[in-house]
């Protein structure tokens, strides 16, 4: 059987489906042996006390450092988790029916959920929310022991998961992972940013695939066009194995290839550079070659800790990076939360009707002052770790939208500096740049720029917001393009500015290490590139084929078409004479 949904990840995989329901809430049948029902009545009541720990550390540090009003969804939580109408039933079915305490969570889950669902009051619907959440950190726990089975699956894992979070996405790397099929996301959630970092081939958008596979199914993964086989003929398997040949070969020439010096044919210089979550990331871009790390996302801090990382904490994780990046030159971006990717403890409870449009990025740290200033004081002392093993730490702010919130960043970086100084720590001041990703910043990009040292521009949101399309909406998804003739024109003028002004400008969006938009970056005037460490070899061999001129005269042309599917067409023409292997690295 053959399903369709988004090619988000290029290339192919063949392996056994991994359900990751299991992982986080086991599959209803899941029964345990009668000798066993004293182990996992254990497992659960271990579970309960961690979970418990958990909350009570949550609710102290975010209370302290948020709020109390924030602090008080966490006694929500742990009152559920006393409730002996929640707690005593799962024991209550692992002795008499000897359910798995995951399966057993999942029973008690569904039972909530149909029993809110009656609710008339919209804010008791809503405190489902808690409930789950209270639910998911068990299942975290009691899954630790069903994680094991993934090791005694045959060869590389397909992991099938309905969405994947952020936060799960990053644990994915304890397991070997060939290729990933969830039934929400899109290309540019940040769960597919992560399976391309890894240069994992992922297929998002395909709606029901957890009812038609089962773990240990045979599937195929082409990331390319977006197409997902389950149990394929001979035939099929025969021609995706010689693909599945001809991309494990290109990953091995890239191995090659990242040596190789980041010019063009004609010798011009180019920055390649980066994007990273971690410092295990920054390892990776340094074997890839990377001229250093062009956006650290720090999010992933947060969205990975159970609560609110301190000063210290982030201080610690910020060096460990510079530590690991190619030739320690970091630039880092502020807190990014929002949008698809939320942190309980940051009051994002209750879901925002639009969320992209609404309370995200450096709206919420203006909103957490003394956060965001615990973050800003982290920084300036990971700057000077950083100046003291030669390299250099950068900041940037995410989502600038107005010239004010320019001024008040700058104010606030300041006085950070301040503060250390007064506590006698070390810093050093770094130079500032801003997220160019919303419209009315690129429509005034002339009245920011002298409040900034440089810009990159995040072209996954800066698309969505010019195109009205929603990033992670399979339903707009032919809308959400980023050869698009209105994202071109606004990049041209947006080199051109920066350009004038000599101010640098990187492009740190995912059509950085996309081969068919580089060309057409390249020939708009930009020079610096960042992008996921999978594709720098590729890019950089790409680079070594083409020269600038040769680059300019395709962008000219590409400005003269009137559709997406028109530059599409004509780059992919491009790409042919040059590197047609590198289709292979393409998403339709
Ligand atoms: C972007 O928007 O292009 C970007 C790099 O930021 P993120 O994908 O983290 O939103
Ligand atoms: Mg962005």
């Amino acid at each position: 059987m053959m399903r369709k949904g988004l090619a988000v990840s290029p290339g192919v995989a063949i392996g056994t489906a991994y359900c990751i329901q299991e992982v986080f809430v086991a599959a209803d049948r899941h029964v345990v042996p009668k000798d066993d029902v004293a182990a996992e009545l254990a497992r659960y009541r271990a579970a309960c006390e961690a979970t418990a720990r958990d909350l009570e550390s949550l609710q102290e540090k975010v209370t302290a450092q948020v709020g109390r009003q924030t602090g008080a969804i966490f006694a929500v939580h742990r009152a559920i988790l006393r409730d002996p109408a929640f707690t005593q039933r799962v024991p209550h079915w692992i002795t008499t029916e000897q359910l798995s305490a995951a399966a057993a969570l999942k029973r008690l889950l569904g039972e909530y959920q149909a029993l809110f669902e009656q609710a008339q009051d919209e804010h008791l619907r809503e405190r489902i929310n808690d409930v789950r959440d209270v639910v998911i950190r068990l299942s975290a726990y009691v899954s630790e022991a069903l994680r094991p089975e993934s090791h005694a699956l045959p060869g590389p894992l397909i992991v099938i998961a309905d969405e994947l979070l952020p936060s799960q996405a990053v644990t994915l790397g304890q397991i070997e992972v060939a290729g990933i099929v969830t039934e929400r996301g899109s290309q540019t959630s940040h769960a597919a940013i992560i399976a391309r970092s890894r240069g994992i081939p992922a297929v998002s958008g395909v709606a029901h695939i957890l009812h038609q596979v089962t773990t240990g199914d045979l599937v195929i993964v082409d990331g390319r066009h977006g197409h997902v086989f389950i149990h394929p003929d001979e035939g099929t398997l025969a021609a995706y194995r010689k693909l599945e040949r001809e991309y494990q070969l290109l990953r091995r020439q890239w191995v090659a290839a990242r040596e190789l010096p980041s010019t063009t044919a004609d010798g011009t210089p180019l920055e390649l550079l980066a994007n990273v979550n971690n410092a295990q990331e920054a390892n990776l871009a340094q074997d890839q070659g990377a001229g250093g790390v062009g956006l650290y996302r720090t999010e992933y801090l947060y969205l990975t800790h159970p609560a609110l990382p301190d000063e210290e904490e982030q201080y610690r994780e910020y060096c460990r990076v510079i530590e690991a990046s190619p030739r320690h030159l970091v630039t880092l971006r502020t807190l990014d939360i929002g949008g698809d990717k939320t942190v309980p403890y940051l009051g994002h409870q209750h879901p925002e009707a639009n969320p992209f449009l609404g309370w995200r990025s450096i709206r919420l740290s203006f909103e957490h002052p003394e956060l965001f200033a615990t973050q800003l004081r982290a920084v300036l002392r990971a700057a000077h770790h950083a100046r003291q093993l030669g390299g250099e730490l950068r900041v940037l702010f995410p989502m600038i939208t107005t010239v004010e919130e320019l001024r008040k960043v700058r104010r606030m970086l300041y006085r950070a500096g301040q503060q250390l100084a007064e506590r006698g720590v070390e810093y050093l001041p770094v130079s500032c740049g801003m997220m160019l990703e919303v419209p009315a910043a690129a429509a005034t990009l002339d009245l920011l720029l002298p409040l900034v040292d440089f810009v990159c521009v995040g072209s996954n949101d800066l698309v969505q917001y010019l195109m009205a399309a929603d990033r992670d909406n399979p339903k707009v998804s032919h809308l959400y393009q980023p050869l698009a003739p209105a994202v071109l024109r606004v990049l041209q003028q947006s080199i051109q500015i920066c350009r004038q002004a000599k101010k640098p400008i990187t492009v740190c969006g995912e059509m950085a290490g996309q081969p068919r938009a580089f060309l057409v970056l390249l020939g708009l005037g930009l020079r610096s590139f960042s992008m996921s460490p999978a594709f720098l070899p590729s890019i950089k061999q790409l680079a070594q084929h083409v020269t600038v001129n040769q680059c300019r005269a395709w962008a000219d042309h590409a400005l003269t078409l009137r559709s997406a599917r028109g530059v599409r067409r004509f780059l992919t023409q491009c790409l042919e004479e040059l590197a047609p292997e590198l289709n292979l690295l393409e998403t339709d």
